[in-house]
């Protein structure tokens, strides 16, 4: 049974960016886009905090959530987006998962907890 499959409904996608990027994301995804890393951070980036993030579109959605094709930079999307499920929070607190579930159609809600964890590791 898979802990995890996403629906691509884009929930995680929605919302003032919380998707921090770092210097050799923001490297990887300029590659994939063919732009110079300082257009890439003119354009889609916005300076918060100390921190830069990924902006987010009139609709409310991260600039590179596509309603039909999902994330248009999914092969070198930024490690946060990559990890979700499995993140720390998710795996070490049995309350924090059951929130998670709640919030990701993708989470299995006929897997447990332990067989989520298990499936964390891989
Ligand atoms: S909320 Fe879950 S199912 Fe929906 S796009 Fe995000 S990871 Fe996938
Ligand atoms: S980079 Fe992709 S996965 Fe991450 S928030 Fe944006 S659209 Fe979603």
């Amino acid at each position: 049974m898979r802990a995890f499959e996403c629906k691509m409904c884009g929930e995680c996608c929605y919302g003032k960016g919380g998707i921090i990027v770092e210097q050799e994301e923001i490297k990887r995804i300029s590659r994939f886009l063919g732009i110079a890393p300082k257009v890439f951070l003119a354009r889609f980036c916005e300076k918060r905090n100390g921190h830069l993030y990924l902006g987010t579109g009139p609709d409310g959605f991260c600039v590179f959530f596509d309603r039909e094709k999902a994330c248009l930079i999914h092969p070198v999307k930024p490690d946060i987006c990559s990890l979700w499920p499995f993140y720390p929070a998710n795996v070490n607190d049995k309350e924090t998962w059951e929130l998670a579930k709640d919030a990701c159609p993708g989470i299995n809600p006929d897997c447990s907890f332990e067989e989520f964890v298990r499936q964390s590791k891989k």
